[in-house]
């Protein structure tokens, strides 16, 4: 038998499934002697089978998934190359270079048909593997709906974190109006190049990474960085609360400036010089129009920290002047399919337009015409975090999600993607707006030349 890596799944030992054959035929028992897959991160995932039959087997077809949301079909099926016989050794190798990385803890399902010269087609029992960092000893403890795991630093540590990520999501919800029952898996790294060793096409300075498909934040936070985890924790989680809430296959999605300032807004975390340069911008009439912050922000640090800060600005207002619950409407007509200016006309009678001269007026700034949205060029300056559109698309043929066609180029221009695969716009790997919030960014130059200078 194949020596097994320690990132294996196994189910090992014997188990008979009987075929479902037609009727008429001579039903077949197969013997899977070892059904696994292996993950070789972050390049490779391997499923392989090795089964022995009665009758000669003469087709394996392996179906697979991820269990994630998703607008594609639920399963990829692929035909692994194997010699025929009685007792056949199968395997297939999913390329995450072509696909993108799904983030560590994402839960993949596989089963196999096999097919015998006796007309048998046997199906496998489905199962189901959590993606799992093997480098390292993971502790884990869970409150509420959040799990968080770690792998440095005292059980002190993680649960300290766990507090941050639990406290956080009930602000969210108390003061943004936004609930996500599912359970969020949060895995923390004391270096961000851990991360980017298994997530490909990160940096290696990456401070965090929401993956609302499958509710899951990856974050390098070591041990000693409180600070830094109250702000990268509810920015982040926030991102998966929002992307859940306004998760749709109809193209609809929200603004930047709309994802930012929420996640901005759940640190609860505010830079008093920085406020009070937009609102001298916005005074001076020389503050950017809300419109211009839809698709992305500036690639340079000093535009994106008044960008991020606009953002949070305006959705303070619409929460305080408007309540909780006409946030959470907004998210909701979101996901109905809605645009983001048809939705806020519906639950504010206000449109991007009008929107930001409301914000303005409420200090006395003069409004400012609309700008045409240009595409922002640029993006040098890659940004602390950010949202990945992970792969949910175990088959790299299937189509692009509806609406990814819309999806900003990813802001991490920086990034090289080594792979040109026709999936290029699909979620692989791509990365869509986000960075720290504007303190955040402030801490990661900090954080940056501590590693550097550090470590
Ligand atoms: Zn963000």
């Amino acid at each position: 038998m194949q020596r097994l890596s320690t990132t294996t799944l196994v189910l090992l030992g014997s188990a008979v499934w009987l075929g479902l054959a037609p009727i008429g035929r001579a039903q077949s028992a197969l013997t899977i002697t070892s059904d696994t897959l292996t993950a070789d991160l972050p390049d490779t995932l391997t499923f392989a089978l090795q089964a022995d039959n009665a009758a000669r087997i003469t087709d394996v077809q392996l179906n697979y998934g991820v269990n994630a949301r998703s607008c594609q079909e639920g399963a990829a099926s692929q035909a692994p190359e194997f010699t025929p016989g009685t007792a056949i050794e199968a395997s297939w190798t999913l390329d995450l270079r072509d696909t993108g990385s799904f983030p560590v803890g994402a839960e993949l399902w596989w089963n196999w048909e096999v097919s015998d010269d006796a007309g048998a087609v046997t199906t496998t029992e489905r199962r189901t593997q959590r993606l799992e960092d093997e480098r390292f000893s993971w502790r884990t403890t869970t409150r509420g709906a959040v799990t968080v795991a770690w792998h440095q630093g005292d059980q002190a540590f993680g649960e300290a974190l766990a507090a941050i990520a639990a406290s956080s999501l009930t602000r969210i919800t108390r003061d943004a109006g936004l609930e996500l029952a599912d359970p969020i898996r949060i895995y923390v790294y004391p270096d961000p190049a851990e991360i980017a060793q298994v997530i490909l096409f990160q940096p290696e300075w990456v401070g965090g990474l929401a993956f609302p498909e499958h509710n899951i934040v990856m974050a390098a936070i070591a041990p000693g960085e409180d600070a830094w985890a109250r702000e990268v924790l509810p920015h982040e989680l926030m991102h998966l609360v929002s992307g859940a809430l306004t998760f749709n296959c109809l193209g609809a999605r929200m603004p930047t400036w709309l994802s930012e300032g929420l996640s901005r807004f759940a640190e609860d975390n505010v830079d008093p010089a920085l406020a009070a340069q937009v609102r001298e911008m916005a005074l001076a009439g020389t503050l950017p129009h809300l419109s211009a912050l839809a698709n992305a922000f500036s690639a340079y640090g000093g535009e994106a920290r008044v960008s991020y800060e606009q953002s949070l600005q305006v959705v303070a207002f619409l929460i305080e002047t408007h309540g909780a619950e006409k946030m959470s409407a907004l998210l909701d007509a979101i996901a109905a399919g809605t645009a983001i200016d048809a939705a806020l006309t519906r639950v504010y009678g206000l449109t991007t337009y009008t929107l930001d001269s409301a914000w303005r007026e409420s200090f006395g700034a003069p409004t400012r015409e609309a700008a045409v949205a240009t595409p922002l060029t640029v993006p040098t300056l890659a940004l602390w975090t950010a949202v990945a559109r992970s792969s949910s698309t175990p088959a790299p043929s299937d189509t692009p999600l509806p609406g990814v066609t819309e999806t900003p180029a990813p802001v991490i221009e920086s990034t090289p993607r080594p792979v040109e695969s026709p999936t290029a716009a699909a979620p692989g790997g791509g990365l869509a707006p986000c960075g720290a919030g504007a303190a955040a960014l402030v801490v990661v130059s900090g954080a940056l030349r501590r590693r550097r200078v550090g470590a």
